[in-house]
């Protein structure tokens, strides 16, 4: 039987379960309705055995799925995905059949990426009516009040993803289309930069913008510039995010179905257009036992949530035949981690230290090949993926284009009750509100393990601050291993992000967090360094910089 939190039974009633279902029965029915899959490849006694052990790992809050396939398996719904690309073309007719198929995807609860670099600048002709185009960001405002409009009904508040190339006319009104602080609140965007940029950035130089209509020059603009301007921006609201679009485009598994141009809301997967891709998560803080890491745990958590995932693409409700032909032409899978800071304060080592890059690369690393073991193992019980001949994987046995992706596990790390993603810790305690305005004090429970108790000036300090910084009479060793986001200096989260995507097929969704006092200057130098370290895509955030965040206040009453 499962064992979940408070806060993760409030989650799972909110959103996640049937009507008179608990979640003992959710697990029942996604472990039921994925192990389905198996019948399409063995007799039923397959089937029978897989569904035990997707129950069994998923009851074990081991391994969890995406949000879509908690919600929708086993149900008429049945969309089990979390990200899509879809495409955006040059015309009215397509542009809205974009706007309409984001719409089908959202209700379900899915996220989705759009690149806008297809689409004529602002200013330039339209040969049918003699008008004036009104560009990418006008019509970005068209998909953004479609999310508005669906949220009120779909299953969560709706994500996408805006993606411009760095080489569109309008790019600088994209970069600043979101430092109003008020508008395009359902995207996040990202510019698509390219090394050629990012040379010119650094070694002084101009980039060309050139018309996606008929690929001629429109202008030109120094790439520092253009630099500066995404820096500030970034500065001020979080957006935009970087995307290193070539570096991107030298993983993609299938060079000859089309280049990479965008990714899905949160940017762990870089998809070609009408892909998706279905993502899970292995709860990290369960490898550990008695201060050690179980190696072969972790190996068949592995293996059984490839096949899991994979499964998912058989059993899928896809929104669109275009989708269904790229999902199960490339059978792309997304398995990642969550409860990194768990794991890290379990076996004391602190976040930003290089013993952490080491277990990162060397945790992420066995997690990648063992992956791919499994993916050449199933391939051999139920075939290569169809596109395999058109795939850098050519001549070789795969079941899946890409097998890993570190995704944000927002809701998912809360229903296993460990830290999201690789993320650290954001705080060690603080005051929360509930309904009806009380406010309740919370204290992180992994700190509480460790230093058994807190005196009330202690306690105080906690909350205040929301860090371990200025309560006297915590030894160091524990201050330095509980050091939460932004206290952890960028270049940490940085190299942290570099070691797990150094292992990762796809992206990692990893959030630089910088203190207020942080200045374009810095935010531009993170990207940089960005750059250098092959990342595939970094955003930022800088505190206070963003409304609705928590803020570390004691309760004076
Ligand atoms: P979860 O923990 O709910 O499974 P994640 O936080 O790991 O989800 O996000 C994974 C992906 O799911 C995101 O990159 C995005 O594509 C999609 N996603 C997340 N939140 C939303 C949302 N509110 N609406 C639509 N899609 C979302």
């Amino acid at each position: 039987m499962v064992k979940l939190s408070e806060t993760a039974i409030e989650i799972l009633k909110a959103r996640y379960l049937r009507p008179g279902e608990t979640p003992q029965e959710l697990f029942e029915r996604v472990a039921r309705a994925v192990s389905e899959a198996e019948l399409l490849y063995g007799p039923a006694s397959q089937a029978a055995r897989w569904e035990e052990e997707f129950l069994k790992v998923m009851e074990n809050l081991e391994f969890l799925p995406n949000s879509p396939t908690l919600m929708n398996a086993g149900t008429p719904l049945g969309q089990l995905a979390a990200c899509f690309v879809l495409p955006v073309e040059d015309s009215i007719e397509e542009i809205f059949a974009s706007v309409s198929l984001m719409a089908k995807i959202q209700k379900t609860g899915g996220g989705t990426g759009f690149s806008f670099s297809r689409l004529r600048p602002k200013g330039d002709t339209v040969k049918s009516t003699n008008g004036k185009a009104s560009g990418p960001v006008s019509f970005m405002k068209v998909f953004n009040c479609a999310t508005d409009a669906i949220k009120q009904g779909g299953k969560r508040r709706g994500a996408n993803m805006g993606v411009l190339s760095v080489n569109h006319p309008d790019v600088k009104e994209f970069i600043t289309c979101k430092t109003d602080g008020k508008s395009f609140q359902n995207f996040n965007i990202s510019v698509a930069c390219t090394d050629d940029f990012f040379q010119k950035a650094l070694k002084g130089g101009e980039i060309e913008l050139i018309n996606p209509r008929d690929g001629k020059v429109w202008s030109r603009v120094k790439a520092d510039e253009l630099l500066d301007l995404i820096a500030e921006s970034a500065w001020k609201t979080g957006d935009p995010g970087i995307l290193y679009i070539d570096e991107i485009n030298r993983h993609n598994p299938t060079p000859a179905l089309g280049r990479i141009e965008a990714t899905n809301p949160c940017g762990e997967v870089p998809l070609l257009p009408y892909e998706e891709c279905n993502l899970g998560s292995i709860n990290l803080s369960k490898i550990v036992e008695k201060g050690r890491i179980n190696w072969e745990k972790l190996e068949r958590l592995v293996k059984v949530a490839v096949r899991f995932l994979d499964c998912v693409i058989d059993v899928n409700r896809y929104p669109h035949p275009e989708i269904e032909k790229m999902a199960k032409g490339n059978r792309k899978i997304g398995l990642g981690v969550m409860g990194w800071a768990e794991l890290l304060i379990e076996l004391e080592i602190p976040y930003d230290s290089e013993e952490a890059v080491e277990l990162a690369e060397r945790l992420m690393g066995f997690i990648n090949r063992k992956a791919f073991e499994a993916s050449a193992e199933l391939a051999k019980q139920k075939g290569s993926f169809p596109n395999i001949d058109k795939s850098v994987y050519r001549g070789k046995t795969l079941r899946n284009a890409t097998r890993t992706s570190i995704a944000p596990t927002g809701t998912i790390s809360m229903i296993a009750g460990t830290t999201p993603s690789i993320e650290p810790l954001f705080a060690v305690g603080y005051v929360k509100r509930v309904l009806g305005g009380r406010r309740v004090p919370f204290i992180e429970p992994l700190l509480m393990k460790k230093v058994k108790e807190l005196s009330l000036q202690q306690l105080k300090e906690i909350l205040e601050s929301g860090t371990l910084q200025r309560a006297e009479g915590i030894p160091e060793k524990i201050k330095r291993i509980f050091k939460t986001a932004h206290e952890i200096a960028p270049e940490w989260h940085l190299k942290i992000q570099a070691a797990f995507q150094k292992h990762t097929d796809n992206a990692v969704s990893k959030t630089v967090n910088l203190p207020k006092s942080a200045t374009p200057e810095d935010i531009k130098e993170i990207f940089i360094t960005g750059y250098k370290l092959k990342l595939k895509g970094v955003t930022v955030f800088r505190e206070g910089s963003k409304e609705g965040v928590v803020e570390f206040k004691v309760d004076q009453e």
